[in-house]
């Protein structure tokens, strides 16, 4: 995997007010028609100025590294978020934030790896993308990557705004780890239902400064490990047995992500309950998280969740699956007991859920 560096023609401003690098890895943000108008293709990115020459009225130092070939986010692998969070960490002295240009279709999954992986972020590693390509008349990519740009850059008493990991998209500034893709058609493609908006861009951009995580006391600690071998099963009413017990004794798997019913409910059929007991058993790691778009996992609110808690699947309270998925990656990479796994999942380690106890 190559991320190369590219050479903007924009002169470097006098008196810069932020550095930023800019991470370019593929998407509709970067798509142009090719010669015959027939089909999308990546564009050069080193005409990125051409498309965007509003780009030149800001104050910023611009770095621009691009993953050579740009992708698709369908596309994105764990190496490839490892690789990123290598890139911040390599420049994280020489720049004031960080723009990552991304894919829509799992931004979202990308930005809650990055947070777990980057711990003690003191500068703003903001993604975005777009809905229409950047070489359509309408846009929103000029709209959506400026305002990123101002975003990573904005500073208050010497001291970036948002140090966090979040995703810009329309107007709204999100969590990265709080945020799901909800919309393929408008262009407001990100909502995060359980946490609120960092910021809304309007004619000002609006910071909601008491819900951004505070600057941390510690250093910059970067993580270099995620643990791949975990899968999704989204409950619904008639579930068969084969499939669950499919997933369940797949080689190698070591962690679950369960998608439940409302408070975090699952069925009590004694075959499903015997195969998550005896998966459990085997050291499989299971995160309970709900299907609901609000509210939060209460496992022993009522008997269908109280079987899951007694066997020690883990509540992952409000977490949204996109932050439960990388969780379970993160926390599984660690080299720690079973039972300190258990209480890291259990933990809100980068805003990415809400503990009531
Ligand atoms: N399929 C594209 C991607 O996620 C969609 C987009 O960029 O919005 O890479």
């Amino acid at each position: 995997m190559k991320f190369l560096k590219v050479n903007i023609n924009t002169a470097a401003p006098r008196d810069p007010e932020a550095s930023i690098l800019l991470i370019y890895t593929g998407g509709t943000i970067g798509m142009v028609s090719d010669k015959d108008d027939q089909h999308l293709v990546p564009f050069d990115f080193s005409e990125v100025i051409h498309r965007v020459p509003e780009m030149r009225q800001f104050k910023v130092m611009l770095t621009v590294l691009s993953l050579d070939p740009p992708i698709d986010s369908s596309n994105i692998e764990v190496e490839h978020w490892i690789k990123l969070a290598q890139i911040i960490q390599v420049n994280y002295q020489d720049y004031d934030g960080f723009v990552i240009l991304h894919g829509t279709d799992t931004m979202a999954y990308s930005a809650s790896a990055m947070s777990f992986l980057l711990e003690n972020l003191s500068k703003p590693v903001i993604f975005t993308g777009a809905q229409v390509p950047i070489g359509r008349m309408r846009t929103d990519a000029r709209r959506n990557l400026i305002t990123a740009l101002e975003i990573a850059s904005a500073q208050r008493s010497g001291k970036p705004v948002v140090p966090e990991v979040s995703i810009f998209f329309n107007t709204l500034l999100l969590r990265g780890n709080r945020s799901t893709k909800v919309e393929s058609r408008h262009f407001n493609a990100f909502h995060s239902g359980k946490y609120p908006q960092l910021a809304k861009a309007g004619i000002d951009i609006e910071f909601n400064r008491s819900v951004i995580l505070p600057p941390p006391a510690e250093p910059l600690k970067v993580y270099q490990e995620l643990e791949s071998r975990v899968a999704v099963l989204k409950l619904f009413p008639g579930l068969n047995k084969a499939l669950v017990e499919a997933i369940l004794k797949s080689e190698g798997l070591q962690g679950l992500v369960l998608e439940t019913f409302g408070a975090g409910n699952a069925p009590t059929y004694p075959w499903f309950l015997k195969l998550l007991r005896e998966a459990v058993d085997r050291g499989i790691t299971i995160l309970n998280v709900s299907q609901c778009e609000e509210g939060e996992v209460h496992q022993g609110q009522y008997e269908t969740s109280f079987y899951l808690k007694e066997m020690g699947v883990i509540s992952g309270s409000d977490m949204s699956t996109e932050a439960a998925v990388t969780k379970l990656m993160f926390v599984l990479a660690q080299d720690i007991s079973q039972q300190e796994k258990a209480c890291m999942l259990a933990q809100n380690l980068r805003g990415e859920m809400t503990c009531r106890i």
